[in-house]
């Protein structure tokens, strides 16, 4: 129920106006966006990799209508990588992106050519880009841009996101597996109908370790695939690494992704046990629905939000 009525207010326009005009709203948020600023950003990610995991850079924004929009986002994100490259004493990070704020709502194809010119500036600097998987509305458009990047376009240095909340997640990954597609799995952070994904907590459970086994295996890994478990779920990623070494596989063929500000110390956990961990680092002004689903997952987030509130 909770968390239906965060995911429905992280929608509401006027919830937004509402949220993001008090102070202490900004203030529970840092513990999950690195700050407003690329700069702050950056100083995140120099954190991070002193404790020796690497990072993925994301500004964050959502679902433009007008295509001057989706090419001013276009525009920090080439902006952005340029960024990194002027920063080289950064272990190499990747960028994530969302294809709404990109233009995906006014038509593929302007999304695709936006898409184009980001992998093709990340492309001439090694740098790799990972297309977050938003709500069900968009996985079958999400995937077919993909495909035609991945595929068609050949680029390589082009990942996305798979969710174990969705039913169709099994066959999409089976076929993705084959690509040699490098695939962040995820359980899935929005509000979603049965019909298209599991409700109850062990069926998204059962599905990311049925998911996590078609990648970790050596015939995968040989095809290219590259699985990149994003999950603070201890039982998950005990299952994974189980999986990976009984199929042989080493540290170095997968990795563990988490998000800045949580679980920390299960991340250094990860890492002081040789494996690799990348943190998702979010910033930039836009920040308020990220903001609400990470509130969603976690209702004992939203209880040291209201505190924060009422203590001011
Ligand atoms: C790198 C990364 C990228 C992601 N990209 C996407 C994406 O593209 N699309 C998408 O739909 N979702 C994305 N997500 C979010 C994901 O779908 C889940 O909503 C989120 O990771 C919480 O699920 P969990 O696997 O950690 O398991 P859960 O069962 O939700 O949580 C396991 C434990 O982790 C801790 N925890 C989890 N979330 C929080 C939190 N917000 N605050 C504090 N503690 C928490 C708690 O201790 C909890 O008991 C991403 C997650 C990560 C880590």
């Amino acid at each position: 129920m909770l968390r239906s009525f965060l995911l429905f207010l992280a929608k509401a326009d006027w919830a937004r106006n509402i949220i993001t005009h008090f102070p202490p709203a900004r203030l529970a948020a840092r513990r999950f966006v690195a700050g407003e600023t690329v700069e702050e950003a950056i100083e995140a990610i120099r954190r991070l990799n002193a404790k020796g995991m690497t990072a993925s850079l994301d500004h964050l924004g959502e679902n433009v209508s007008a295509t001057t929009d989706a090419d001013r986002t276009t525009e920090t994100y080439l902006g952005l990588i340029e960024r990194v490259v002027a920063t080289p004493d950064l272990a190499p990070t990747t960028i994530s992106v969302k294809l709404t704020a990109l233009g995906l709502d006014i038509s593929e194809a302007v999304c695709l050519a936006n898409m184009q010119r980001i992998l093709e500036r990340a492309q001439e600097h090694n740098i790799e880009v990972t297309i977050d998987m938003e709500s069900s509305d968009y996985t079958e458009r999400t995937l077919r841009i993909y495909r035609a990047l991945h595929g068609e376009q050949g680029f390589k240095n082009v990942g996305t996101v798979i969710q174990s909340y969705l039913r169709r997640s099994e066959a999409d990954m089976t076929e993705l597996a084959k690509l040699g597609a490098r695939i962040r799995l995820c359980k899935g952070a929005y509000k979603e109908p049965p019909t298209v994904a599991f409700q109850d907590k062990r069926d998204v459970d059962n599905n990311f370790a049925i998911l996590t086994k078609i990648f970790l295996r050596p015939e995968a890994v040989e095809a290219g695939a590259y699985l990149e478990i994003a999950t603070h779920d201890d039982a998950v990623i005990d299952a994974a690494i189980y999986h990976a070494r009984k199929n042989g596989l080493s540290p170095d063929q997968f990795e563990f992704q988490m998000l800045h500000g949580v679980r920390t110390q299960l991340q250094e956990r990860l890492v002081a046990n040789g494996y690799r961990v990348r943190i998702y680092v979010p910033y930039g002004s836009q920040w308020y629905p990220y903001f609400m689903r990470r509130l969603a997952e976690r209702p004992a987030n939203l209880w040291f939000f209201v505190s924060n509130f009422f203590r001011r």
